[in-house]
């Protein structure tokens, strides 16, 4: 795993990152390695393995719950890309994010999240880890007061996720870095998956763990399920016995086609940050469109922010069709080139409707306090000619 070559450019490190340059039977691509387990010679090969295991460092592979090769040079790669030191890779983007708050967290414990963080992730850690002992407090995503404030003596973990959905809220992470100066013992887990290592770099901004779901720009072609937690090595192995012990390991299969995903990884995200920024910008032009929700925007309300920490704005743009409920659904269904659907990140433009989906249980009332209108549309923008996509959104504007 080790990878000795001076740390180069975000395209080579997507190509070559953590690759050993001679791979098995000479092949330039790596093997799946299709196994559930892994034999030994002999007894004696077996007690040298478990010397090495138990003394931290194991010599070889020895079973598929543990570590797979494919596995393991998709994590190298990731850990390159990332500029972090270890890494481990999930069957999903919320085995990642349960796993790694299980394996820092115990009874009487306590954890910050910001709002506005995956709702999934959010209600794990409010109503499930309750169940365990664990408290969490919710802080405002732009409040950096409430957030010192919320960090008590127990608080072991600071949960955020930047930029946020769907709204595209940035979190300051230096600043969220700088509460470990009076709490040493807090780890600050930021989930990464709309910045992507490309855009942004979680760990050289102060944070502990830069967590993925690489379900989405990572995988980046709509066929993968998967997560990731990047970090030093110190905090990823207090992460790695839970992850072993729950079983929540990425196949090898699955693993095969996050390197090959992560080979153009940063072309990918050039082209989806490039066309993000020109269909945001035709929105924002557009006299029937309220609202664009977009980093890249001079109008966020911090730009300057985004600009400061990321070196681009990311594929997923949400704005409000200023128009009635009915309106906006007849503009999403005359939509010919995105799909509807949830998720984002992959070669394909997907549109969706937070109301009708990830908020279709809160209250008309709830979702307004959170700026979730029945009019917000999120374009999760893929890698299509922008200018497609842009006829497209005008003619489907046409039909409002
Ligand atoms: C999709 C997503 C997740 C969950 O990942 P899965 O791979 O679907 O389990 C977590 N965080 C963010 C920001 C996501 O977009």
């Amino acid at each position: 795993m080790p990878d000795d070559r001076p740390k180069m450019g975000p395209s080579t490190r997507s190509v070559h990152g953590g690759e050993p340059r001679i791979k098995a039977a000479s092949a330039i691509t790596n093997p799946i390695f299709q196994t559930s387990t892994f034999v030994f010679e002999n007894l004696a090969e077996i007690q040298a393995f478990a010397a090495s295991r138990n003394a931290g460092a194991p010599s070889r592979f020895e079973y598929g719950r543990y570590g797979n090769p494919t596995e393991q040079a998709a994590t190298a790669k990731l850990v390159a890309l990332e500029g972090g030191e270890d890494g481990i890779l999930f069957a999903s983007g919320m085995a990642a994010a349960t796993v790694t708050l299980l394996g820092l967290l115990s009874a009487g414990d306590h954890m910050v999240i910001t709002d506005e963080a995956y709702k999934k992730t959010r209600e794990f850690a409010i109503k499930d880890l309750k169940r365990f002992g664990i408290a969490c407090t919710v802080v405002p995503p732009d409040d950096y007061d409430a957030m010192a404030a919320a960090i008590r003596p127990n608080t072991k973990v600071f949960f955020t996720e930047t930029p946020t959905n769907p709204r595209l809220w940035i979190i300051d992470l230096p600043r969220v870095a700088a509460f470990k100066q009076d709490h040493p013992d807090l780890v600050v887990v930021v989930d990464s998956t709309f910045g992507t290592p490309i855009n942004i770099q979680p760990l050289a901004l102060g944070a502990d763990v830069a967590l993925h779901s690489v379900t989405k720009y990572l995988g980046g072609h709509n066929d993968v399920l998967g997560g990731a937690i990047v970090g030093s090595k110190d905090v990823i192995g207090r992460i790695r016995p839970m992850h072993q012990t729950l079983g929540t390991i990425m196949d090898a299969h699955c693993a095969y086609l996050l390197i090959r995903g992560l080979k153009t990884l940063a072309i990918r995200v050039a082209r989806h940050n490039e066309n993000a920024q020109r269909v945001a910008e035709f929105l924002e032009a557009q006299e029937r469109v309220t609202r664009v929700y977009y980093p890249g925007l001079a109008s966020h309300p911090q730009h300057d922010l985004a600009a400061r920490q990321m070196t681009g704005f990311g594929g997923v743009v949400s704005f409000d069709v200023g128009a009635s409920q009915e309106d906006t659904f007849r503009f999403i269904e005359a939509l010919k080139i995105p799909y509807l659907g949830p998720s984002l990140g992959g070669v394909e433009s997907l549109v969706y409707h937070p109301a009708s989906l990830t908020f279709d249980r809160y209250t008309p009332e709830e979702r307004a306090a959170i700026g979730i209108t029945d009019t917000l549309v999120r374009l999760a923008i893929g890698i299509e000619d922008a200018d497609d996509l842009i006829a497209d959104l005008d003619q489907a504007l046409g039909q409002v």
